[in-house]
């Protein structure tokens, strides 16, 4: 199909990597496509005509019927510890269409999620359900307009096939839209199954597309771990600011980018806890909301052991340069961490003691199970009393720290509040909300959907739309649970 009507400006550079990296797979054909969702402001920031791509002709590719000129599509191979265990894994249902190259000349794969079969997909189908693949493309679409690096969500086509679950479930391909799909794991699977050459043909690889800087620095090796290293620590300390929790974040599932990736069991904490865990195969709580920053460090421990060939001729040195920056993560993490618990409360400076403010608030949140979102907004709006908190003399003592924290500082409180108004969101994709969309779109409404979506493309609005949006669940009987949908 043309490039010219559609828009379509595809690049292949991973087909330059050793062939041990992929494996050249056409998605597999599906029997009756349908567009059900389409984000057309993603569309037009690539470059793509949105009415062309959902013609007739358009949903053909979007559902992997057809394959668009320039494309190479092919199924990447990685590797990754899923829950601590080392394993050999792959692109068992996607499909890497090819790189997009946009107006303004930056670089996106277009992936398919749910393509049907490919080497990698051992037991599984390769497909995907309806449920789950609209679930990431609410939760990934929210990400993205609350300011977090993410992989995004262009398109949701149903398949016209039945896959089988526990239950029998509509069949759907989400075409999934990545600055690229590059993990720790791909680098774990380099390092155990590929040659010395190969790994370095991926760290420069990886240089190139997303680090450009290190290729000058003294060790562009030690500069690229150094730079995932803080692309991560932001990007975690960014999840743990708005309650998100990943779910299934096995090194296969943490990007070189600095992108969230794989939308599958995660969820946002409605009250603040520590051990929330939503995912239903998360039984040690290995994932829960407080234990993120330490797996990403452990993750990130991971990947600087893959790269110990490139640090150093001399393995000891190697390996010490190594420990040297991951040793550093933890204050990274902090910094990051810090600096955005201080926006969340309008402080423009640093002062010793902020940790100290913080943690006693999040205390006061976890013990009297507070709505953690709702709090910062009723900090926000001065409307104390619509908290939990309220009432509560610890939280008036608190009250009057921040206030004296606020006046020790030049900028006015209405500076401060508008500073709190941009890093406090009005809206999250609340469970009880994505769950009711969800439900509406697979009897084929799918107006609560959009409004979901429209709601949560500007979580920083404030806007009186947004105030229903804004309400935590009624107290449920049952915890909530999420599954991989696999
Ligand atoms: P995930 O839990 O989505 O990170 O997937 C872990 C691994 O399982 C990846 O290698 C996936 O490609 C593979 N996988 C997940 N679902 C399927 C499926 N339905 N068919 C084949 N492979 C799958
Ligand atoms: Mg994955």
């Amino acid at each position: 199909m043309g490039t010219s009507k559609t828009g379509w400006n595809l690049e292949n550079s991973y087909t330059q990597l050793p062939e041990v990296f992929y494996s050249r797979q056409n998605p597999n054909p599906v029997p009756a496509p349908k567009l059900v969702l389409f984000n057309n402001a993603l569309a037009a920031s690539l470059g793509l005509h949105a009415e062309e791509l959902q013609s007739e002709e358009g949903v053909q590719v979007l559902a992997g019927n057809l394959v668009p000129d320039g494309a190479a599509p092919l199924a990447q191979a990685y590797a990754g510890h899923q829950f601590g265990h080392f394993t050999r894994l792959g692109d068992g249902r996607a499909v890497l269409i090819g790189e997009q190259i946009t107006p303004t000349g930056e670089r996106f794969d277009i992936q398919l999620k749910g393509p049907g079969r490919t080497p990698y997909s051992r037991g599984g189908d390769g497909r995907a359900a309806l449920g789950p693949m609209l679930r990431e493309y609410i939760i990934s679409e929210a990400m993205h307009g609350l300011g977090i690096p993410t992989t995004r969500s262009l398109a949701v086509a149903a398949t016209g096939e039945t896959v089988y679950r526990e239950n029998p479930l509509p069949g759907a391909i989400l075409t999934r839209v990545a600055s690229s799909h590059l993990r720790v794991g791909t680098f774990q699977y380099a390092a155990q199954w590929g040659s010395a050459d190969d790994l370095r043909a991926l760290a420069d690889y990886a240089i190139q597309r997303h680090y450009p800087e290190a290729a000058d620095a003294e060790n562009r090796y030690l500069a690229l771990l150094q730079a995932v290293i803080d692309r991560q620590a932001a990007l975690i300390a960014k999840w743990m600011l708005v309650g998100f929790i990943h779910g299934v974040m096995n090194t296969d599932n943490m990007t070189i980018s600095g992108e969230t990736i794989d939308y599958g069991p995660c969820a946002f904490m409605d009250t603040y806890k520590l051990a929330t865990v939503f995912s239903s195969i998360d039984v040690q709580g290995r994932y829960a909301y407080g234990n993120q920053p330490y797996i990403g460090g452990w993750n990130l421990a991971r990947f600087a052991e893959t790269l110990i060939p490139l640090l150093h001729e001399n393995e000891e040195q190697a390996l010490q340069m190594a420990q040297d920056a991951i040793a550093q993560y933890t204050d990274i993490y902090r910094t990051h961490w810090l600096a955005g618990m201080r926006a969340k409360l309008g402080l423009f400076n640093a002062e010793a003691e902020d940790k100290d403010l913080i943690d006693i608030l999040l205390g006061l949140m976890e013990q009297h199970q507070a709505d953690y979102t709702n709090t910062f907004r009723a900090l926000t709006f001065d409307k104390l009393e619509a908290t939990e908190l309220f009432g509560i003399a610890e939280f008036a003592e608190w009250l009057k720290l921040w206030n004296g924290r606020q006046d020790r500082q030049p900028e006015s409180r209405e500076a401060s509040q508008q500073l709190m108004r941009d890093s406090n969101p009005a809206v999250i994709p609340r469970n009880h909300r994505v769950e009711a969309a969800l439900e509406y779109a697979g009897q084929g409404d799918f107006s609560v959907l959009e409004r979901l979506l429209s709601v949560l493309a500007t979580p920083y609005a404030h806007s009186p739309e947004q105030e229903e949006y804004a309400a935590a669940p009624g107290a449920s009987a049952v915890p909530y649970r999420t599954f991989c949908g696999t």
